[in-house]
């Protein structure tokens, strides 16, 4: 259904936006010519507003850019309008965040349970080997983060088949795009309300998205507990950009800063323990039976968080393993890496799994089963390079989330705004900055 149309000729740009599926609202043949003509304008006008707000990111095309500054830059790949998205699950969404903010605490501080839990994966896997090694240093000296802050996101999908929200995973270091996920909602409602009346749809139902202000705000948060006015060469807060993948370590040098940052008395964003906590094995640990029992006490929460777990399960399930190889499609493989592009799939996955089974020993440990999750596709204008093209896409949902702890006293604990990621449907990967997605924003209904 893909047309991929350059925005000059402005007329190709609306293409099927008067399909009987189309998510735009309003049908009625007699206005697909001013429909066409909406789209169409609206294309240019976003790609406009990108430009003049700042909604852009690095050009690949462009050899310069990324390394002089303010060369080769091309407007975010962006949905036209925002994706229609049920108000109970957005407030079910919410609510979670805090919840999850406070078991990334708890966990942290059991040392032990994520030597454990990994301990099998360290075997295998030599990235996820050096972060616990850097983690065990800390635990022999007992080093205790008086001030932890975590900045995190929390990634769900509508489940079509159960219709219900069931989490994707959480990421607890360089969780992205709080910056330019604000863009976009601002974006649509710039857009809406100017068209919203001829398309049918409100702009109010946009939620206001303030991630970038919140994240900024923990962060002057977190510096003003550090309390050091006087700060010279004393450094309070660190902020991990990079850090989450063995391609950020290209020699010693980065694995010793990583350590020393460590060993300092800095606020550390994410602490090796919050990161630990993020790493997709925890994940499914976690989602065992009676686990978060150990580091909940309210029973309510729990049940909040358990409803939004997809089946999860380590290789060593045996029985899993036989099923995932029969029904591949029903399964994602994953190892313990981020930043999109490194799940397994469909034929590859029964192809590594099979192989991983033939290898013996632990070369099974290095990864996770996950349940696969099915969104209802819905058709969507996307805008990708100056191109707008309309396509059958799925969408995931992250809640940011800020936490900031002093010993006992909790600072902050809060969701803090969306990011709204939307894909056509049959890709599998869904990163912005791997190329597989489009920055969107959500629509309530
Ligand atoms: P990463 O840390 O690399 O972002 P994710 O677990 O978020 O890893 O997986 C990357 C992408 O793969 C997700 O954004 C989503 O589009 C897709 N994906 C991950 N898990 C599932 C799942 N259980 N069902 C369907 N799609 C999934
Ligand atoms: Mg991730
Ligand atoms: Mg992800």
């Amino acid at each position: 259904a893909a047309r991929h149309v350059a925005l000059p000729p402005r007329r190709a740009v609306a293409s099927r936006a008067m399909s009987a599926e189309a998510p735009l609202g309003v049908a009625p043949a007699a206005a697909e010519e001013e429909m066409a003509a909406v789209v169409d304008e609206m294309a240019e006008e976003a790609a406009v507003w990108c430009a003049v707000h700042g909604l852009v990111v690095g050009d690949r095309a462009e050899p310069r850019s990324g390394t002089i500054p303010g060369v080769g830059l091309v407007h975010a790949p962006f949905a036209l309008l925002p994706t229609r998205f049920p108000a109970s699950f957005w407030k079910q969404a919410r609510e979670l965040a805090p919840i999850f903010n406070d078991l990334v605490d708890r966990v942290s501080l059991d040392g032990e349970f994520l030597q454990d839990s990994l301990s099998r994966t360290r075997q295998v896997d030599d990235f996820t080997s050096r972060l616990l090694d850097i983690h065990a240093k800390m635990m022999e000296v007992n080093k205790e983060e008086d001030i932890r802050l975590g900045l995190h996101r929390s990634d769900y999908m509508l489940d079509s088949g159960t219709n219900s929200l069931l989490q994707i995973e959480l990421n607890t270091i360089s969780s992205s795009f709080p910056g330019l996920s604000s863009l976009v909602s601002e974006l649509h409602r710039t857009l809406l309300n100017r068209h919203g009346k001829v398309l049918g749809l409100d702009s109010k139902r946009i939620p206001q998205n303030w991630a970038a202000t919140q994240f900024a705000e923990a962060l002057s948060m977190a510096w003003t507990e550090f309390n050091n006015k006087r700060d010279g060469q004393t450094v309070s807060v660190v902020y991990f950009r990079a850090g989450y993948s063995p391609n950020d370590y290209p020699s010693e040098a980065e694995w010793r800063a990583r350590l020393l940052m460590e060993q300092s008395s800095a606020i550390k964003c994410p602490s090796i323990s919050y990161h630990l906590v993020g790493t997709k094995k925890i994940q499914q640990e976690l989602a065992k039976p009676n686990i978060l029992e150990r580091f909940l006490n309210n029973k309510e929460d729990i049940a909040k968080l358990r409803k939004c777990f997809a089946g999860l399960w380590s290789l060593d399930n045996e029985e899993i393993v036989k099923t995932a190889i029969e029904k591949p499609d029903l399964f994602v493989l994953k190892p313990q890496r981020e930043g999109g592009g490194n799940n397994i799939y469909g034929y590859d996955l029964r192809e590594t799994l099979v192989r991983l089974q033939k290898e013996q020993g632990e070369a099974l440990a290095a990864y996770i089963l996950m349940q696969r999750i099915f969104p209802r596709a819905s058709l969507t204008h996307l805008v990708q390079g100056g191109v707008c093209f309309e396509d059958l896409t799925i969408s995931e949902l992250g809640i940011f989330g800020a936490y900031l702890r002093n010993k006992d006293k909790v600072v902050l604990n809060n969701q803090c705004g969306y990011l709204m990621r939307t894909k056509v449907s049959s890709s599998n990967e869904g990163g912005v900055a791997a190329g597989f997605a489009v920055l969107d924003s959500i629509l309530l209904t």
